[in-house]
């Protein structure tokens, strides 16, 4: 593509945008009467106008039908996350019966954690990366001493290189080798939420296994943003929130997958509540727990109906458009933005720097960018300028250009903002 920093090219690219009507399907915070640049899709998603009309018909369904709505709803709430399961799928790349819609992030990677970091004998550690999200983090560690292992020892975390911001694939191939037989798990991020570098999952998944490792991944950053193929990289378990790409409001319910192979596996440990068992004899309440067939065994609690709704609108909208287009903008909104970075990289003596790959295999839509030599006074006069970012200290600027509804004109406009910024 070859990229102009003009403002006729951007509005010509967006005349040309099949997602184009999207962007209207979304409300935007506004800034003297104007749409601001909303840059952190990565972060919080923006409301779907149809997520109001989504949550209010369940207060009403509430309203006209108290506990009858769990069957006479317009959507009924026994069977509620029951719609999730074909949407989802086709996001990451699974089975309808290997996904699950509950709870949040975290107790999630909890649970699966319960269920697939199963030390045993000398082979007890968990390779993943550094400067993974800090919940990530607390996470595994915590599981490690749950089964009175010392995190500093069980835990193995791969970095950059020296001078380098993005970790290597070779590095992490050469990690799962070298602790073969030692190694219990490996979880890594699908996309780091600091560079948007992209794992090679399927790489990864497959040098776990040779390992004699089980391997998950925390999709909080790559659901909604790249194509996954869960299920066919074999991958065991992954986990992922709602709010960032999905767009599905602050503290949306958590998407689970469990490969098909676990899937019916007695031995398998997992915690259980009342929402796993078999649904066919849930209300006969029995006291001896028939999982279902599905991911579902993982459920422990009724679904929140009320915050599934949201996700509802939200997931509809991916469904319509689908991973394909979605992805297919993304990577030239992307580019255009390293564009425009770099043009402007042109007149300064101090450069920005991108940290993210510049390979676009290996990024979403995101671009993180180093403001050498600059503090955060520049980001103040970006958010002043109407540009929604997030700033990361010392001096990091993420920027997530949302193929659903951010705008070429808007890469346009936040580089002019950028340039008068600087
Ligand atoms: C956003 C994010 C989380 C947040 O976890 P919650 O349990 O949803 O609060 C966790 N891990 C990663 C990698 C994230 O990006």
């Amino acid at each position: 593509m070859n990229y102009l920093n003009t403002l006729a090219f951007a509005q010509e690219m967006d005349a040309n945008d099949k997602l184009k009507s999207y962007r209207d399907k979304f409300y935007f915070p506004m800034m003297n009467g104007k749409k601001t640049i909303y840059f952190t899709g990565n972060s919080l998603g923006l409301q779907p106008v149809s997520a109001q009309e989504y949550v209010l018909n369940e207060m009403e369904d509430w309203a006209t039908f108290g506990v009858e709505g769990h069957f006479h709803a317009r959507n009924n709430w026994l069977s509620y996350h029951e719609m999730f399961a074909l949407p989802l799928s086709k996001i990451v790349g699974a089975l309808p019966e290997e996904v699950v819609v509950m709870n949040q992030l975290t107790v999630n990677l909890h649970l699966l954690l319960v269920s697939f970091y199963r030390p045993q004998g000398k082979r007890y550690k968990i390779i993943c990366e550094a400067k993974a999200f800090p919940s990530d983090q607390y996470a595994l560690q915590s599981q490690v001493r749950f089964h009175g292992y010392n995190a500093d020892d069980a835990i193995i975390e791969i970095e950059p290189r020296e001078g380098e911001n993005c970790i290597r694939h070779e590095d992490i191939l050469k990690a799962i080798e070298e602790n073969k037989d030692e190694l219990a798990l490996v979880m890594f991020g699908g996309v780091n939420y600091f560079t948007g570098q992209v794992f090679d999952m399927k790489a990864i998944t497959e040098a776990g296994h040779k390992a004699g490792a089980l391997v998950g991944f925390d999709l909080a950053h790559a659901a909604g943003n790249i194509k996954l193929h869960l299920h066919e990289w074999n991958t065991d378990f992954a986990a992922w929130c709602s709010y960032k790409y999905l767009n599905s409001g602050p503290g949306g319910v958590s998407g689970v997958y469990i490969h098909q192979r676990h899937l019916n596996d007695a031995s398998i440990p997992r915690f259980e509540g009342w929402w796993g068992h078999d649904k066919a004899t849930r209300f006969k309440m029995p006291n001896k727990f028939i999982p279902m067939q599905t991911a579902e065994a993982w459920q422990m609690s009724n679904a929140p109906v009320i915050s599934m709704a949201v996700h509802k609108a939200a997931v509809d909208l991916f469904d319509e458009v689908g991973m394909n287009a979605l992805v297919e903008k993304a990577t030239l909104l992307t580019g255009y933005l390293e564009f425009i970075i770099d043009e402007i990289n042109t007149t300064l003596k101090e450069k920005l720097e991108i940290i993210t790959p510049r390979d676009k295999t290996q990024r979403g839509c995101q671009i993180s960018i180093v403001a050498h030599g600059r503090g955060k006074d520049l980001f103040n006069k970006l958010t002043e300028g109407g540009v929604i970012s997030d700033w990361r200290e010392p001096n990091v600027i993420r920027c997530a250009p949302v193929p659903l509804y951010n705008s070429f004109a808007d890469i346009f406009t936040f580089g002019e903002i950028l340039k008068s910024s600087l």
